[in-house]
């Protein structure tokens, strides 16, 4: 047992340290209900804690709930090391990489052990051939996110751990002298409400998608109405601003990972990427992207999932002082608008995927139309009968635009492109009327900066001393610093889940 210190009166921070009035208290409080935070739970509860957790949505889930399930596990231990200390890029030290490769090549029996069904889908070769050459396997878990959720939510539940709903942790309550965390202050019903953690406080609540404000000052600087998510509204960075508070190290922050193309416009309007994989859902056909002055800048099939290197989109002219490739657009014909949806549908994730992928499908927020008519009718998709009155109607250089789409045309005939190299078999002029323009935006799927942790998940000052009893897990704070493989965050955030949630259930109780 470990005593608290008297209360005391004042206030906390540099001020005399009030002990709260508690209105709950458990063992271990695990703030965030998406994989992390129920692998920590089921891990806590198992190794004989009680725990409560808290979830800020009224749904649970997060982004694991509406992810594709993807899992990348190396197949031993030797591998894996080589494996995660390339990926890491020199942004982890050695210990936590071993740790991390232990957890993930566990992850097979880790889902045994709960029970899971999935299936060994292929061997998947590293994204970054010149730097590595282990082979990861891929599981395919259930199918998707909302499956696998499905089933950890039933864990949860089967060992009937606490749950609190639409409950935002907002601070974390921590000892000045010690610095040890004992509780944390939430909020349920407008109302404050404090909860003693007697051994342990688990952040799982997610990155920061959803705040402009850091998306701003840690990736985009003066971007952010071109950038919009693609999973849960509730990831808002609440465990960033929490550890910081308490004084953890930030890490990984410049790190984070791009979707495709989305619509700009429905995406501004619900505050999510709607339209997502403009481009990628018909690769080929009569269409291109163009920037504001009418050129294009890009291959246009490109992928841009995971990408590190800067995208085109966003490439910044200095001596201009602009990003001269925003406002974007794509420019079509009538033929590519009839050969199908222009966006990703639930048909295209179901045939990749094997079910819905992304919050707004997930949850039906919106759902492209076959034919692109809901969306024209909606003014999102921009119509005209000629290609001078389109670029009017969008405000790009008219002259420009015509020319771009005459040069295009002549590529296509040509079977070439030297501009940007796009496959031949992709190339079709744009020339059956009317003509098409949808403004652009690009989706993020996650971000990974949050508390610098060790193998054991203990959150870290910027002296890389644990803060006690604080452990965070999952796509906050996550190990991947730089480069990313798909397929690692998920299986991430359950091995991590279980390590904190383990761990913080071992410690000795305060009273
Ligand atoms: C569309 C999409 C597809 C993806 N596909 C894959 C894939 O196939 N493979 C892969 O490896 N990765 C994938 N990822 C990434 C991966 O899903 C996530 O990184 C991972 O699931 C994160 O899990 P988590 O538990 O850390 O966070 P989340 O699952 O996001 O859970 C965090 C939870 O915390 C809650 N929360 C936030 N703030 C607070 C607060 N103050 N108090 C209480 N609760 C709070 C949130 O509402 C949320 O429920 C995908 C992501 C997206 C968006």
């Amino acid at each position: 047992m470990v005593s608290l210190p008297k209360r005391t009166g004042g206030k906390r921070g540099t001020r005399k340290f009030k002990v709260p009035q508690w209105n709950d208290q458990t063992d271990v409080v695990v703030v965030g209900y998406g994989a992390a935070g129920a692998n920590a739970a089921i891990a806590a509860h198992d190794a004989g804690a009680e725990v409560l957790i808290l979830e800020k949505m009224a749904i649970a889930g997060g982004n694991s709930g509406v992810c594709a399930g993807a899992m990348l596990c190396p197949e031993n231990l030797a591998d894996a090391i080589q494996y995660y200390r390339a990926l890491s890029f020199g942004t982890v030290d050695e210990d936590l990489i071993h740790g991390f490769a232990e957890a993930m090549v566990g992850i097979p029996d880790l889902l045994k052990s709960l029970g899971a069904e999935f299936n060994v889908l292929r061997k998947d070769p590293p994204y970054f051939p010149t730097l590595l050459n282990a082979n990861v396997r891929r599981i395919q878990f259930n199918p998707t996110g909302p499956a696998g959720f499905k089933f950890l939510s039933g864990q949860v539940e089967k060992r009937g751990i606490r749950i609190m709903f639409k409950t935002p942790a907002k601070t974390l309550m921590q000892i000045p002298e010690t610095k040890e965390i004992i509780g944390v202050e939430a909020e349920s019903k407008g109302k404050k409400i404090y909860i003693k953690a007697k051994k342990g406080v688990v952040l799982a609540c997610g990155g920061y998608e959803y705040n402009p404000e850091m998306l701003s000052s840690f990736n985009v600087p003066g971007l952010t109405e071109f950038v919009y998510p693609w999973g849960n509204p509730g990831n808002t960075g609440d465990g960033l601003k929490m550890a910081s508070e308490a004084g953890a190290a930030l890490w990984h922050t410049a790190s984070i990972e791009w979707g495709s193309f989305c619509a700009k416009v429905p995406s501004k309007e619900f505050g999510m990427a709607i339209g997502l994989g403009i481009g990628r859902s018909m690769p080929v056909g009569s269409f291109i992207f163009v920037n504001k002055y009418g050129k294009r800048f890009m291959k246009e099939n490109k992928n841009l999932i995971h990408r590190k290197e800067p995208l085109e989109a966003l490439y910044f002219d200095h001596e201009r002082a602009e990003y001269p490739n925003l406002p974007a657009y794509i420019i079509y014909d009538e033929n590519y608008r009839q050969n199908g949806p222009i966006a990703c549908t639930l048909k295209y994730f179901e045939e990749v995927w094997g079910g819905p992928v992304g919050y707004p499908m997930v949850h039906k927020v919106f759902e492209w139309s076959n034919d692109n008519q809901l969306e024209i009718e909606k003014g999102w998709i921009i119509k005209a009968d000629t290609i001078q009155d389109l670029a009017m109607k969008i405000k790009v250089d008219p002259s420009g635009l015509e020319e771009t789409v005459k040069k295009f045309g002549s590529n296509c005939l040509d079977g070439k492109d030297p501009e940007f190299d796009r496959p031949g078999d992709s190339l079709t002029p744009i020339e059956v009327p009317p003509y098409y323009a949808v403004e652009l935006a690009l989706s993020l799927i996650n971000t990974q900066g949050g508390p610098k942790h060790n193998r054991h998940g203990q959150v870290l000052d910027y002296d890389n001393n644990p803060i006690p009893r604080c452990y965070a897990a999952g796509e906050l704070g996550s190990f991947f610093g730089f480069l990313y493989q798909g397929g690692n965050n998920y299986p991430e955030a359950w091995a991590f889940g279980q390590i904190a949630g383990k761990k913080a259930a071992a410690e000795k109780s305060i009273t």
